[in-house]
């Protein structure tokens, strides 16, 4: 079956990055929670899209220049009065939870990986007995490579449109395997039959990200990914159940 991963707590249906979409996503009948993470200046890690407040909540600032006293005054937009939670926060809600952690390693404003940051955000997740409940994800292979060397969970390279593009599916799949990485996921409408092949055949599994209408989760279910991402979880299990009947009868 077909993984869910609600993508940042199901942004379009409770906000990005919420208290009330991480809640609810921990007691929906899907499989993974996806959200990203990004280091404050005063040592905390929080559980947000974006290195910077600007574009998701009534604040502005860079995360990883604030203290989370400062961050925790934002209020997220559209999140129902939520602010940014820590990643200590997202673990003591998800404890009891049946849905498994898909963890993003974000780079900072510049584009570059936070220094040392992967083995704190491993520290925090062990501490929390949450660390071999985590899938790691990342765009970036440096990122990927520092999983790596902290860690056996497995890692996810997200693969953009133009990473796709300029380097070519094979070469994909040249860069994954001399990275050890046995998982790529793609932005759903660059997914199709021949490239799920591609990969499959080169013995790496293959998902995709960003599904968020009924088509393109429809299309996901019908390619037979191994999992994917979407910000409207409600929909995804609704349609995947519905999928599930018909591929059954
Ligand atoms: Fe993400």
């Amino acid at each position: 079956m077909t993984r869910i991963a609600s993508h940042r707590g199901g942004t379009l249906e409770f906000g990005d990055s919420t208290l009330q979409g991480f809640t609810a996503t921990s007691k929906m009948a899907l499989e993974e929670v996806e959200f990203d993470v990004h280091p404050t200046a005063d040592g905390a890690i929080v559980v947000h899209h974006d290195p910077t407040l600007d574009a998701t909540t009534d604040m502005s600032g860079t995360i990883t220049q604030m203290t989370l006293a400062e961050i925790r005054k934002a209020t997220i937009c559209y999140g129902a009065g939520s602010h940014p939670l820590t990643l200590e926060e997202l673990c003591l809600l998800y404890a009891d939870s049946c849905v498994g952690f898909r963890c993003e390693i974000k780079p900072g404003v510049d584009g570059l990986p936070y220094e040392d940051f992967v083995p704190r955000v491993i520290s925090v997740l062990q501490h929390h007995a949450m660390l071999e409940r985590t899938i790691f994800s990342s765009f970036l292979v440096r990122s990927l490579d520092e999983l790596a060397e902290a860690t056996d969970r497995p890692r996810l390279w997200l693969v953009s449109p133009a990473v796709l593009r300029q380097l070519g599916p094979e070469t994909v799949v040249e860069v994954a395997q001399s990275h050890g990485i046995a998982e790529v996921g793609v932005h759903v409408d660059t997914a199709d039959v021949a490239l799920k092949e591609l990969f499959v055949t080169a013995g790496i599994d293959f998902g995709c990200w960003a599904a968020h209408t009924r088509e393109q989760i429809q299309k996901v279910l019908n390619l037979d990914v191994k999992v994917f991402t979407t910000d409207r979880p409600t929909l995804a299990i609704s349609t995947r159940e519905a999928h599930r009947v018909r591929v059954s009868a």
